[in-house]
C-alpha cells in the first residue's frame, strides 16, 4: 500500500541509521543476562528507555503472586534481581493501544569452545550479528527500542498508547510477562517478539517434557527366565506414543501450521534402564517433550499422552498389575491463537510485506513463548514476529542476519504508524 509521509519518514530514519541499531543490538549482547541474572541487563534497557518513553517502570515480579497463577509452574522461583523494565510512550487518549513485548533473559552461553566468536561480543561477520542471546531475543528487544527512538527523532507521536515490556524469566516460566498482568498492563493489541524469519504468527504451540517409568521384575541373567524386563515392557509404550503423535497431527491441525509435517510431537530423547547391562532391567524411563496445540489446554494434553500409556498397559499383563508412572516436568507453557480474520493480524502482515518488499507469510510459531499469557490469560489479540530463525536459538554460534532486524524495525514502524495513527507532534 502506498506510505503516508510520516511511515515514509520512519523508513527513511530506519535506512540512514542502519549502524546505530547495529551498535545498540551489540550493546544489549554484550551485557549478559542469563536467566536468574537479568538485573544489569535491564538496568541499560531502562537507561535506553528513559531516552525514549514518556513514562519508565520497573519492578520486581511478585513471587507469591506468581506462585498462586495457575500459568505459573515454578512455584519458589526468587525474583531478587531480576526486575522487568516497561517504557510506555503515551497516545493522545485514542484507542488501539499496543503492547511490544520481547524477553530480555537468554539461556547459559554452554562451552566457549563450541563459539567461532565470543558468545558476549556481538561480533559482526557477513552481515550477521553473533552472540548468545542475538536472536533470541534481544534482536526483537533491540527493534522495539530503536523504532521507540525513531518516532521521536523524526518527530511524530501516536493517539493511543505504546507500551515496550522487557520482560524476565522467559526461559525458565514466564514471570515476568504474567507480572507484567499483575501490574495492569493491557493494550488493544500486542506483538511477542521472536524469532520468526518474518513471519505473522498469530499462533502458538506449547509443550512440556515428561517422564514415563515402567516397572519389571530385575533378574541375574543366569535366572533370566524369573525377570520381566523393564525395557521390553517400555516398547509398546514407545510405539503408542509414536501412534498418538501421528493422531494427534491429524485431529489437531490448524492451517497456520500446514507446513510441519509434525507440529505437536512427541519426541522420547532419552530411554534409561538399569545401570548394569548384563542383569535384566528392574526399571526403564523414557524421557521427551510432548508439544500442545495452539488451543489445547495443557491439562487436555496431558490427558491424552496418559490414557495412550494407561491403554497399552491394558493390553499387558504385566503392565495391568504394574501400571507405568507419568510425571510431568519443568517449563510447561500452553500455546496460543488469535484468528487470522483479526484486523491487527492484517494490518501487520500488510506492513511486513511493505517493509520487507515481499509479501509476508501467515504461519503458526512452532514453538513455546510468552504469546498466551497476553492472547489467552488476558485476552489481546496478539502475533508472534521478530527476525532471524528459531532454530539457530540456544545453540552455539546464535546469530541474527541484520538486514532482518532492520526489516522488522521497519515493519514495526509501520505498525505503529498505522494502529496506533501516528501523526505530526
Ligand atoms: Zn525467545
Amino acid at each position: 500500500m502506498p506510505l503516508i509521509a510520516a511511515e515514509q519518514a520512519t523508513q527513511r530514519w530506519i535506512e540512514a541509521h542502519v549502524g546505530d541499531l547495529v551498535a545498540l543490538l551489540q550493546r544489549l549482547v554484550s551485557v549478559p543476562s542469563v536467566v536468574g541474572s537479568e538485573g544489569p541487563c535491564q538496568a541499560v534497557v531502562a537507561e535506553i528507555m528513559r531516552a525514549c518513553c514518556d513514562r519508565v517502570d520497573m519492578w520486581e515480579p511478585d513471587q507469591a503472586w506468581l506462585d498462586r497463577h495457575p500459568a505459573y509452574f515454578h512455584p519458589g522461583t526468587s525474583f531478587a534481581g531480576r526486575p522487568n523494565v516497561v517504557g510506555t510512550i503515551r497516545g493522545r487518549g485514542g484507542r488501539r493501544s499496543l503492547i511490544l513485548n520481547a524477553h530480555v533473559d537468554v539461556v547459559d552461553a554452554g562451552p566457549a569452545e563450541a563459539w567461532t566468536h565470543d558468545p558476549w561480543s556481538g561480533a559482526l561477520v557477513d552481515g550477521k550479528l553473533y552472540g548468545r542471546g542475538s536472536v533470541d531475543d534481544k534482536a526483537g528487544l533491540a527493534a522495539m527500542l530503536f523504532a521507540a527512538h525513531c518516532l521521536r527523532a523524526v518527530g511524530v507521536s501516536p493517539d493511543a498508547d505504546i507500551v515496550r515490556e522487557s520482560v524476565v524469566d522467559e526461559e525458565w516460566g514466564g514471570g515476568g510477562t504474567l507480572a507484567t498482568l499483575q501490574r495492569g498492563y493491557r493494550a488493544d493489541a500486542a506483538i511477542v517478539f521472536e524469532p520468526s524469519d518474518l513471519d505473522v504468527c498469530p499462533a502458538s504451540r506449547g509443550g512440556q517434557a515428561f517422564r514415563i517409568t515402567v516397572q519389571g521384575q530385575g533378574a541375574h541373567p543366569i535366572r533370566s527366565y524369573e525377570g520381566v524386563s523393564a525395557l521390553e515392557k517400555a516398547l509398546p509404550i514407545l510405539e503408542g506414543l509414536r501412534r498418538l503423535e501421528g493422531e494427534r497431527q491429524v485431529r489437531l491441525r490448524t492451517p497456520l501450521f500446514a507446513r510441519y509435517p509434525i507440529f505437536t510431537p512427541i519426541v522420547v530423547g532419552k530411554i534409561s534402564a538399569d545401570r548394569i547391562p548384563s542383569k535384566v532391567p528392574e526399571t526403564c524411563v523414557l524421557e521427551g517433550l510432548m508439544g500442545y496445540a495452539p488451543a489445547e489446554t495443557y491439562q487436555a494434553a496431558r490427558r491424552d499422552l496418559e490414557a495412550r500409556v494407561a491403554a497399552v498397559a491394558a493390553e499387558d499383563a504385566w503392565l495391568r498389575v504394574h501400571p507405568p508412572r507419568v510425571e510431568w516436568l519443568g517449563l510447561n507453557k500452553e500455546g496460543a491463537e488469535t484468528s487470522e480474520a483479526h484486523p491487527f493480524v492484517a494490518l501487520v502482515s500488510a506492513a511486513v510485506g511493505d517493509a520487507a518488499g515481499r509479501p509476508a507469510v501467515l504461519a503458526g510459531f512452532p514453538a513455546g513463548c510468552d504469546l498466551p499469557y497476553l492472547a489467552r490469560h488476558a485476552g489481546i489479540p496478539s502475533v508472534v514476529f521478530g527476525p532471524g530463525n528459531c532454530a539457530v536459538a540456544h545453540g552455539s554460534n546464535e546469530h541474527v542476519p541484520i538486514a532482518e532486524v532492520v526489516a522488522a524495525v521497519k515493519a514495526l514502524l509501520l505498525v505503529m504508524c498505522r494502529w496506533c495513527r501516528v501523526r505530526g507532534a
